[in-house]
């Protein structure tokens, strides 16, 4: 992942503001004579509600679900994956702290493909070379695929057109390209129409691919990927004679999304927050981090808060294996239903152990990827307004898809979130700015064994998931930034010809004056 300085913008009170706001356009005056209400405890004036949840958000309540997660992982062989009893465990912490903050919890199962690997390897003359099995890559025949290898000259390695095949004898032979540019399914087709018989693809940058060909229906011949390591000999290889045993299969597996909704607030305008809590080892910077924050969010803010929309919180399953119980849900709800979803905010991977300060690129304005839906401009302005009121300067990040918000923006619902980067590197400019170390992986441990409690940078935690807190908590007032929806509120306003934004007054029907 890149990353692009961020335009600074407006400081801490705008997230307030964002409430403040949107009441000051609905021209409403401030109830004659209302003072604020009084902290009993204090006496002062207490706080608006999105800043009483997000500072009572701490590190001690945070810290102890990381805990959580930790023993479970421990307790079940060191991971917390998907269709694993150690991820059940986690779903059965994050339900009990929730029932007993008062919360009605569901816990729906939904099916998702999986793609299980017996063999992957690659036998040329005197050595066996590792070999990562591409998902819904079909298997070799039985005892292996022998052929030659037949890799692409350098000038067309990467086999992204038909023409690069020209003059190499492919057929019934063990296709070697570079990865780049074109996706590894079309690779694949490509070889495949060429007449050949496998493909392998040497990855171009250091490490093993771990690819996929995107569905079973891509799967024309066995398709496997290679660190350069042992790789790059291959493309000096033509004619070697080799066998090739890739055999794996997709099942269908079932696994579970957590979700917990405030019984108060409108069920037409929900405000969604989500993070997986799925991981691929024990995982506590992925995502126990992100899993945290939105636990803590949920029991600070309390199962019947005083909010005009319904907060709807979400711990998605596997993630990891390609976003499905995000996928799943989304796709389960119908067309009203999606409707009725005002906005989604995505907590991925909050508290890297080389902390960079992401927001998703909700308004495109850095160059990485696609705007996303209308409305999601304004929710990157508020997370990185809340960031800049802790003192955080925060940085646009890719909005490409590669977290649970995926499916949201895919069906029109404006959506972003918050992100503290994976194996990116961070730039001399941003350790400058953020304290961390330059040159360094955000998150050096990222889907590694060694993702463990040691492996996250708890005052990255504590900032995001008080940003969370309360940009979540302001949407349960007011999304009209958002999507314009006036609320109750506004409504009410027009209705009793309160409003000063030079409309007519709203006749008691509620339908606008002819002449
Ligand atoms: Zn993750």
């Amino acid at each position: 992942m890149t990353t692009f300085p961020y335009r600074r913008r407006t400081t801490t009170t705008t997230v307030g503001l964002v409430a403040a706001a949107s009441l000051a356009a609905t021209g409403l005056p401030a109830a004659a004579g209302a003072q604020p209400a009084i902290d009993e405890a204090t006496g002062a004036p207490r706080a608006e509600l999105p800043e009483r949840v997000a500072s009572a958000v701490d590190l001690t309540g945070l810290n102890r679900h990381l805990v959580a997660f930790q023993r479970i992982a421990d307790r079940h062989g060191g991971t917390r994956a998907a269709g694993e009893p150690g991820y059940d465990a986690s779903v059965d912490y994050v339900v009990a702290r929730l029932e007993e903050a008062g919360f009605d919890v569901t816990t729906p199962e939904f099916e998702y493909e999986r793609f299980t690997i017996d063999t992957e390897r690659l036998l040329v003359p005197d050595s066996e070379l590792d070999v990562q099995m591409f998902t819904y890559s079909p298997s070799t025949p039985g005892g292996g695929l022998d052929g030659p290898l037949a890799p692409l000259p350098p000038e067309r390695e990467l086999g992204c057109a038909s023409t690069d095949f020209a003059g190499v004898d492919v057929a019934a032979a063990i296709a070697v390209v570079r990865r780049g540019e074109c996706t590894f399914a079309e690779k694949a087709r490509l070889a495949a129409d060429a007449g050949a018989a496998a493909l392998l693809v040497v990855n171009n940058t250091g490490g093993p691919v771990h690819g996929t060909l995107g569905d079973a229906s891509a799967g024309v011949i066995p398709v496997g990927g290679l660190d350069p390591v042992d790789g790059d000999a291959l493309f000096d290889a033509a004619g070697t004679p080799a066998t090739l045993e890739l055999v794996g299969e997709v099942t269908v597996d079932t696994s579970r999304n957590v979700l917990a909704q405030t019984s108060t607030g409108r069920t037409d305008n929900v405000v969604v927050v989500g993070a997986h809590l799925d991981a691929v080892y024990a995982g506590i910077s992925d995502n126990g981090t992100g899993s945290a924050a939105l636990l803590e969010t949920a029991l600070r803010l309390g199962a019947a808060p005083e909010v005009n929309n319904a907060i709807r919180f979400a711990w998605w399953g596997a993630e990891e294996l390609g976003l499905h119980g995000s996928t799943q849900y989304v796709r389960s709800l119908d067309s009203e239903q999606q409707l009725d979803i005002a906005l989604y905010l995505n907590l991925d991977m909050v508290g890297s152990p080389n902390p960079g300060y992401f927001v998703y690129d909700g308004d495109g304005s850095d160059g990485l990827s696609d705007p996303g839906p209308h409305g999601s401009a304004q929710i990157e302005r508020a997370l990185v307004d809340h960031l800049a009121s802790q003192g955080i300067e925060a940085e646009g990040t890719a909005f490409d898809g590669r977290s649970d918000y995926r499916e949201f923006v895919a069906v029109g619902i404006p959506a972003g979130g918050l992100f503290t980067g994976a194996e990116g590197e961070m730039t001399e400019e941003q350790a400058a700015r953020w304290g961390g170390t330059a040159g360094e992986a955000y998150d050096p441990h990222y889907h590694q064994p060694e993702d463990d409690l040691g492996n996250v940078n708890r005052r990255a935690l504590l900032v995001n998931a008080r940003t969370a807190a309360h940009v979540a908590t302001a949407y349960g007032l007011s999304t009209e930034d958002v999507n314009g929806d006036p609320g109750a509120r506004r409504r009410q306003a027009a209705e009793r010809g309160q409003l000063t934004d030079g409309a007519p007054a709203l006749p008691r029907t509620g339908r606008l004056a002819t002449r």
